[in-house]
């Protein structure tokens, strides 16, 4: 054990510069030595890496300004399923409405048909891949329950 000569701490043998302030037993100070206080916080996803970061749920992707074109993309079963795509579909940042309707009056509308997914042109092949993800989800699901 050896006592830093700048700043007074104990520092373990096995240490070759004091742990705080990065100085020597000699009294040597280390100019690239970077206190953890004083340190770059570590970012645990690094920007553009997306598919590890956690969904932006409370984050609402902006519509563009009009005029834009929707394309359908796919027809759920019913409101409910509808709603589940819409809300994946806008953790990946693409805005897509049910029957051009806003989600909050769809109950009450949509038994009554199939809903339509309605999705930006632009944005069609990516919502298209997500659906397809789903749907094959949703296929293995039932090959479970039927399983049993
Ligand atoms: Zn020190």
């Amino acid at each position: 054990m050896w006592i830093c000569p700048k700043c007074g701490v104990s520092v373990e043998p096995s240490f070759d510069v004091c742990w705080s302030c990065g100085t020597t037993a000699d009294g040597v100070e280390d100019p690239t030595f970077v206190t953890a206080d004083n340190a770059d916080p570590i970012e645990d996803h690094p920007p553009g890496d997306l598919r590890n970061s956690p969904p932006k749920s409370t984050l609402e992707p902006e519509w563009p300004a009009p005029p834009f074109e929707l394309v359908e993309c796919y027809r759920p079963r019913d409101s409910a399923e509808a709603k589940f795509l819409v809300d994946r579909l806008a953790e990946n940042g693409i805005m897509a409405v049910a029957n051009g309707t806003h989600m909050g009056n769809m109950e009450y509308v949509l038994p009554l048909f199939s809903p339509r997914l309605e999705v930006r042109a632009e944005d069609y092949a990516r919502a298209r891949g997500l659906v397809d993800e789903f749907e094959l989800r949703k296929k293995a699901r039932r090959a479970d329950v039927e399983a049993f």
